[in-house]
């Protein structure tokens, strides 16, 4: 605690100071342009990881970056992306899962937690597609490999979830907003976001060209209109690997978040032995 206060004194001395414009500015309004929802991790850092200034992300955290779907509950995350789509005008939503997360290693033994920690196991309820979906599609990976796959999986369900409230089925319709899928790796500081037309994870430049400056238009429209609905992720996961290794002999990989080595073992998967 005492690095803490040390922390608020020397923010105000240093920091503060020296950034007055802006915070007098903000404290009329803010202009957040991204909504960003990310796991509550202390190791990822919204602001941190984007290079982003105070006042530039409108921030949800919690265990698993897991929005519920609409009318599923009365918390707070709905009511938070209805703010910020409607009152802030936030027309480009993230959702950022990162490697190694915990509450991905909880969702994968879910049974163990009911007694341990049940608001947790209630919490973990409303990433359940994506725990069926790596139990049911995922056979045969490791423990380690299969956390990394429901980080992945369970971004695309947590998009799927936000497509549910109607302020955002709306603003998708009029196609005045975006919304990404990414992963945080923690061992290497990349992000990768996911790209609907590869079914893959890639260079989040990739989505985007640069016009001039600071400024940047979208080049693709990653939207999730698109038809990557949860259902058909392992289907298509498979069609696409096996046109990749029919034309590749096998021998190159999709470019993918995993290690070249787990990519390897994950996506030759449950067939073996080429
Ligand atoms: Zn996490």
């Amino acid at each position: 605690m005492r690095k803490l206060i040390k922390g608020l004194r020397d923010f105000k001395d240093n920091y503060f100071s020296s950034h007055l414009e802006l915070f007098e500015q903000l404290a009329h309004a803010q202009k957040p342009r991204v909504l960003f929802i990310t796991c509550s991790d202390s190791r990822v850092d919204p602001n941190l990881i984007t290079q982003t200034e105070v006042g530039e992300l409108f921030v949800i955290r919690n265990a698993g970056n897991i929005i519920p779907p609409f009318g599923a509950t009365n918390g707070g995350e709905g009511a938070t992306v209805e703010y910020a789509v409607q009152a802030l005008g936030i027309e480009q939503i993230v959702i950022c899962g990162h490697s190694h997360c915990g509450a991905m290693k909880g969702l994968l033994k879910l049974n163990k937690l009911q007694q341990d920690m049940p608001l947790v196991y209630n919490w973990l309820q409303y990433a359940e597609s994506t725990r069926r979906l790596v139990q049911e599609n995922y056979g045969n990976y490791s423990d380690e490999e299969l956390v990394e796959v429901a980080v992945a999986e369970n971004v695309l369900t947590q998009i799927e979830n936000l497509k549910t409230y109607p302020v955002i089925r709306s603003k998708l319709y009029q196609g005045k907003l975006q919304i990404y899928g990414w992963i945080y790796h923690l061992e290497t500081g990349e992000v990768l976001a996911y790209d609907p037309q590869t079914h893959s994870y890639v260079a989040p430049q990739s989505q985007i060209a640069e016009v001039s400056g600071d400024e940047y238009i979208e080049e693709r429209i990653v939207s999730t209109s698109d038809p990557v609905v949860a259902c058909e992720v392992p289907l298509r996961h498979q069609a696409r690997i096996d046109e990749h290794q029919a034309n590749n002999d096998g021998d190159t990989l999709p470019n993918l978040w995993l290690s070249p080595q787990q990519a390897k073992r994950i996506y030759r998967g449950s067939n073996g032995s080429r």
